[in-house]
């Protein structure tokens, strides 16, 4: 069966075998020319061109029209790329989030087959995220008569760090009684595939490396703002761990050692003046309102000014924060997420003027262009769950 087949190429080690090779670099990229192909993979075009005759002809990859015209076919005649055919191969994505449950199906070329949210009480447990994904992913395959047996993995986006040395969860925001769980394991005891658990900024991060604003990037910053503030670090197309799992946890930088005391333990942390919680909170003692992040978002680009401040001031505060990362990192790209995200320039523009004035680097001339891109993300606080499909795609073959 093709699909089996598939299976097994792509979870074969990296580079154990040029088919192998061929079929992980498409899972992660999508749709590729044999000459993209060769580009990423190193390999000789001799070599791909077998690869790819033996892959034809086995059903695992398919011929489609490129969307680029390839100058050296000559002109006015569209060049042919090459897929894995979206029959023989699907991935799930679940988002566990703090009130609800998020899973996506998707086929091996990135296209969604189906998404679908369950909302949940706010402290719900390991198992019945677990019970709750199960069934939602199993509704999946069976409404749209798809076959469990193309399932090639499922990715798990999660609130909190997970140690990548033992996959436990370090820290989970709002949901304490998580910590020390190994979710993928939970996971995998009841599916029976293969299983990856990632931090939902990390997830985030991913997202926009595969299809979104940092395509094309290898070094940049994720910071989510939204009721918590979290981050991530992609490193040379990779994902940052760090020694913990920890790496890109902004919300916990100390930007005042005599501050209030935040749910980690210390104090004056960067995600108690940069998150909405606190100015939601005034708010609603104020007004006798009580305004979610979504309605603070859309009254805002209303014209409210009231939200409009409250988002202002919440980016500045995010840009002394980015100004403290910029220290360590020094970024070309930073990526704003996270539902506060949706607000765009209201958010993006002090956020932006707060960075320059805080960071070391300004602008120097155009003939050394120092300035780091700020850009809101291109998934409207949604890219988490989209992440942990592309998790699975992406690491089809790292995970032995
Ligand atoms: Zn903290």
């Amino acid at each position: 069966m093709p699909h089996s087949q598939l299976r097994t190429l792509m979870n074969q080690q990296m580079g154990a075998t040029a088919a192998a090779r061929v079929v992980q670099t498409l899972g992660e990229h999508g749709t590729l020319s044999a000459t993209q192909i060769a580009r990423i993979t190193g390999l000789a075009k001799s070599t791909i061109s077998a690869a790819l005759s033996s892959l034809r002809a086995s059903d695992m990859v398919i011929e489609v029209p490129s969307a680029v015209r390839d100058r050296s076919v000559g002109a006015g005649r569209p060049a042919i790329s090459i897929t894995l055919n979206p029959a023989v191969g699907t991935c799930v994505g679940v988002l566990l989030g703090g009130e609800h449950i998020q899973v996506i199906l998707a086929d091996v070329t990135h296209t969604v087959i189906s998404d679908a949210s369950k909302p949940m009480a706010s402290d719900y447990t390991p198992d019945e995220a677990v019970a709750t994904a199960s069934a939602m992913i199993w509704e999946a395959y069976r409404s749209r008569d798809l076959s469990l047996e193309t399932m090639l993995g499922v990715g798990i986006a999660v609130a909190g760090p997970i140690n990548p040395r033992d996959g436990k969860i370090l820290r989970a925001s709002g949901v304490p009684t998580w910590t020390g769980v190994n979710i993928a394991d939970e996971f995998k005891r009841v599916l029976g595939c293969p299983v990856i658990a990632e931090n939902e900024s990390n997830c985030s991060a991913v997202a926009e490396l595969m299809w979104g604003v940092a395509t094309g990037y290898e070094d940049f910053v994720f910071l989510t703002m939204d009721v918590a503030v979290g981050g991530a670090v992609v490193s040379r197309g990779q994902l940052l761990s760090g020694h913990a799992g920890a790496a890109g946890e902004f919300g916990h930088i100390c930007v005042d050692p005599n501050g209030a005391q935040c749910r980690c333990g210390k104090r004056g942390c960067l995600e108690l003046y940069a998150g909405l919680e606190e100015p939601l909170a005034r708010y609603t003692s104020e007004s006798r309102q009580q305004l979610t992040i979504a309605e603070v978002v859309s009254r805002a680009l209303e014209g409210d000014q009231s939200c409009r401040a409250m988002i202002a001031e919440v980016a500045r505060v995010a840009g002394h924060g980015l100004g403290i990362i910029s220290s360590v990192i020094d970024p070309g790209l930073v990526v704003v997420g996270g539902r506060l995200a949706m607000a765009g320039e209201l958010l993006l523009s002090p956020l932006r003027t707060s960075y320059q004035k805080h960071s070391l680097v300004r602008q120097s001339g155009p003939e050394v262009d120092t300035d780091t891109l700020v850009l809101g993300s291109a998934f409207s606080g949604r890219g988490a769950c989209l992440g942990a499909v592309g998790m699975v795609l992406r690491n089809c073959g790292r995970s032995g």
